[in-house]
């Protein structure tokens, strides 16, 4: 399957020509660990819980909890399947109970930390804002001021893992 790079087509012509050639010369993978050396720890579910709370408690106090944040294994499609928000029904002794679940694919355990923390900046603000509206943005940028900027790269990471 030929690599989708129409996430290319906002940039210059410039930035545009120099990543196909990164990709063309095979270089991907160096390129983005020079850009991101730091690789992050986070590789347990209890320790993904406690990061994102921590992210939580700083920049979105009023927000909506998690009541539960995971990896997941989950191998659909990868471009849908990054992250994820859902309500996970629960039956509890005295009726349902709706909690908010956030899925981060597994595959983040072995990103560099600014896409890691990318990814879950972007599902933490689904819990206040469901659409990728204007002050979905304002909240991502909030939580991660180069946000834009990873999640171009992001893409690289992705193409760079055989995605
Ligand atoms: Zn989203």
């Amino acid at each position: 399957m030929p690599l989708d790079l129409s996430f290319l087509e906002t940039c210059s012509e410039k930035v545009q020509n120099k990543i196909r050639n990164i990709i063309d010369q095979g270089e991907l993978d160096a390129y983005i660990k020079d850009l991101y050396p730091e690789i992050h720890n986070i590789s347990t579910d209890k320790a993904l819980f406690a990061y994102a709370q921590e992210i939580r408690k700083k920049y979105m106090r009023k927000a909506p909890p998690a009541h539960k944040v995971v990896f997941d294994d989950g191998d659909d499609n990868v471009y849908n399947g990054l992250g994820d928000n859902i309500n996970e029904l629960i039956l509890t002794d005295n009726g349902h109970k709706i909690k908010n679940v956030i899925r981060i694919s597994s595959l983040f355990k072995s990103a560099p930390l600014e896409l890691f923390h990318m990814v879950l900046v972007h599902e933490l603000a689904h819990l206040k804002e469901r659409d990728h509206s204007k002050n979905f943005f304002r909240l991502c940028q909030h939580m991660d001021d180069d946000y834009e900027q990873h999640e171009f790269d992001l893409h690289l990471f992705l193409i760079s893992k055989g995605y």
